[in-house]
């Protein structure tokens, strides 16, 4: 594994999260929404998100900056971030999968919204956000840098701790005893964890 490899795989799942979610993007648009919350916080979030994920790594992959936050790649780490990478993908395909339409990249629900309680969402309430957080524990391993390896796991971190509440608060105010029910019966993230 050299640099340029890691590069390339970080670029290849870079690839594959957009190839996963374009259709669902384009689905989503024609299912109408009902309800919004914090319209211009969530807007902040999820640009401090792709900043992290996407800005700052995009520049250390094509342009190598920051340089003196650079150290050498270590191969054992490099091949488990992309192993790492590939788990997140995965997950993150099958969370869109099972999700459907009611996905938002925002805090919204939709026309007709019924609440998701199987596949990977019968567990954990937060698998989507999950894959996230992997997605970004493989920029950490696969990018050599303290700055870009450890700015996605800031800028999703970021998000993450300011949504979860409300994105819970704003399921509970929607279903109900329903919500309630599934709350007391799985995890956020991690079965047994968290
Ligand atoms: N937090 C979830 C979903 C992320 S997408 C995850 O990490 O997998 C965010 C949108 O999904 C929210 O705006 C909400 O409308 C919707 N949502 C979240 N959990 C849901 C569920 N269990 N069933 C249906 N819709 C859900």
């Amino acid at each position: 594994m050299t640099p340029f490899i890691a590069k390339l795989i970080w670029w290849g799942g870079i690839v594959g999260w957009y190839v996963i979610r374009y259709p669902h993007q384009r689905r989503s648009r024609k299912t109408p929404i009902t309800s919004r919350r914090e319209r211009v916080r969530e807007r902040v979030l999820l640009a401090i998100s792709f900043t992290g994920l996407f800005i700052v790594p995009v520049i250390y992959v094509t342009t190598g900056e920051p340089r003196f936050a650079g150290y050498p790649l270590h191969p054992v780490p490099a091949w488990l971030g992309t192993l790492v990478f590939a788990f997140s993908l995965l997950l993150f395909y099958r969370t869109h999968r099972d999700l459907g339409r009611f996905w938002s990249v925002t805090l919204e629900i939709r026309q007709t919204h019924c609440l998701v309680t199987t596949g990977v969402y019968r567990r954990v309430r937060h698998p989507m956000y999950a894959a996230f957080f992997l997605w970004a524990i493989a920029q950490a391993l696969l990018l050599p840098n303290w700055i870009a390896g450890l700015a996605g796991l800031v800028g999703f971190g970021t998000l993450f701790g300011f949504r979860v509440r409300s994105e819970e608060r704003m399921m509970e105010a929607t279903f109900g005893d329903a919500y309630r029910a599934y709350a007391a019966r799985t995890w956020r993230m991690v079965p047994g964890v968290f």
